[in-house]
């Protein structure tokens, strides 16, 4: 189903001009003219840079789709779909949709006219209820974040198609190298590309890919139109992510993984969310449409409470306490007081995500040291908590 290695590795082109084997940063704004409108194929590096161009056809090609485009964050590049729509248009979206997602759609595009319904896209009857005649975008991710929830997207695809709308998957948590929505129906894809393309936390960068060329050309309008384009050495350095993609998501899954079933185990944890877990409610869609199960791990602690979850994200030493994810070094974060803090408590607890909730971003350490971190975690911050409150210092 995905790229193997082999296939990823050489679908990056080595240079046509030089033989370079590093695809060449074009650091240029404009291209010389033999006449006017007598060019190269380039004119003006707004509308089209040939190291962006580069990284656009790999990603297309790693998708399956027939157009990939490229931005100047995951933001960016989800601004740009909901630009295909007009006002009075709907969106029906993933209930616990990326929380930036949310605000754009809110806080930007209710007052053109669009209007978002969510549903638990998780259950497919759910979907077949909220679409209306004025659907016109189906908007998921799976998986979600924080809590890793799947949605079948060959059935949701279908649906979308019986309704005449398009299918968008933000497929950010999975990435191309374990699943590729374009094959199971969707119609277009949107990487935050940030995290796992990039690979290395060391970017900003989003990309959009298309089914279909028409589609492609739209969005291609919009970004030249728009503008939030890529820059040169961005787009280089996630074609350089890209290289080692398959490399590093192996690693990714079989750390989570192991590290999902040691918390399983553990006497502090309530519950822990990972599609890898037979224990997880659609362990069976995520085995079905994709090839590995992610990096990403969530878990609550028995003691439901944000002082705990803070005593925790506080004392490991190799996750470090950082927002964002996909990266070679483990993070950790506490989405009640960080990602999600804008959300009201009341909808942030019915969407799963508790008081001490905590999100790993499983890195590629060894996953022996990063079991060793979470347990001297566990142990450290229990201390913490039992220690006795300092009394009031007594000055009469
Ligand atoms: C990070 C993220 C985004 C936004 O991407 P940026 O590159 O931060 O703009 C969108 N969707 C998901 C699932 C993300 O994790």
């Amino acid at each position: 189903m995905s790229y193997n290695a082999t296939q990823l590795i050489h679908s990056i082109p080595v240079d046509p001009l030089t033989g370079a084997i590093s695809v060449p940063i074009y650091q240029t704004s404009t291209f010389v003219q033999e006449a006017p409108g007598v060019n190269k194929g380039y004119d003006y590096a707004r509308t089209n840079n040939p190291t962006r161009a580069a990284l656009e056809e790999i990603i297309a090609r790693l998708e399956h789709g027939s157009t990939g485009i490229a931005f100047g964050s995951g933001l960016a590049a989800i601004d740009a779909v909901v630009k295909l729509l007009e006002s009075g248009d709907e969106i029906l979206a993933v209930d616990d949709i990326y929380g930036g997602a949310f605000r754009l759609f809110t806080h930007i595009y209710q007052k053109f006219g669009v209007t978002v319904n969510y549903t638990d896209t998780t259950n497919i009857e759910n979907v077949f209820n909220a679409v209306t005649p004025k659907t016109k975008l189906i908007w998921i991710e799976t998986p979600t974040n924080p809590t890793l929830k799947i949605s079948d997207i060959e059935a949701i695809a279908k649906i979308a198609k019986a309704h005449h709308c398009l299918l968008c998957v933000d497929n950010t948590f999975a990435s191309p190298a374990l699943q590729n929505p374009i094959l199971l129906g969707a119609d277009i894809v949107i990487h935050s590309a940030t995290k796992y393309l990039g690979g290395h936390s060391d970017l900003i960068a989003g990309l959009v890919i298309t089914k279909e060329k028409e589609t492609g050309e739209k969005i291609k309008f919009i970004q030249n139109a728009s503008g939030a384009i890529l820059s040169p050495f961005d787009s280089w350095l996630v074609i350089r992510g890209i290289e080692t993609l398959s490399l590093r998501v192996k690693q990714h899954c079989s750390n989570a993984q192991v590290i999902a079933e040691y918390l399983s185990k553990h006497p502090s944890v309530e519950k822990v969310f990972y599609p890898g877990l037979k224990s997880h409610p659609n362990h069976e869609v995520a085995a079905k449409q994709s090839n590995g199960f992610g990096g990403i791990v969530s878990f609550t602690l028995k003691n439901d409470t944000e002082e705990a979850a803070t005593g925790f994200v506080t004392s490991t030493k190799l996750f470090r306490l950082a927002e964002s994810l996909g990266g070679v070094k483990s993070l950790l974060c506490h989405p009640a007081q960080m990602t999600h803090k804008s959300i009201p408590a009341e909808r942030r607890k019915t969407a799963g995500v508790a008081d001490s909730l905590i999100r790993l971003s499983v890195g590629l350490e060894e996953a022996k040291d990063l079991i060793q971190d979470l347990e001297q975690a566990f142990e450290s911050s229990e201390l913490k908590h039992k220690q006795p409150l300092e009394k009031e210092p007594f000055n009469n």
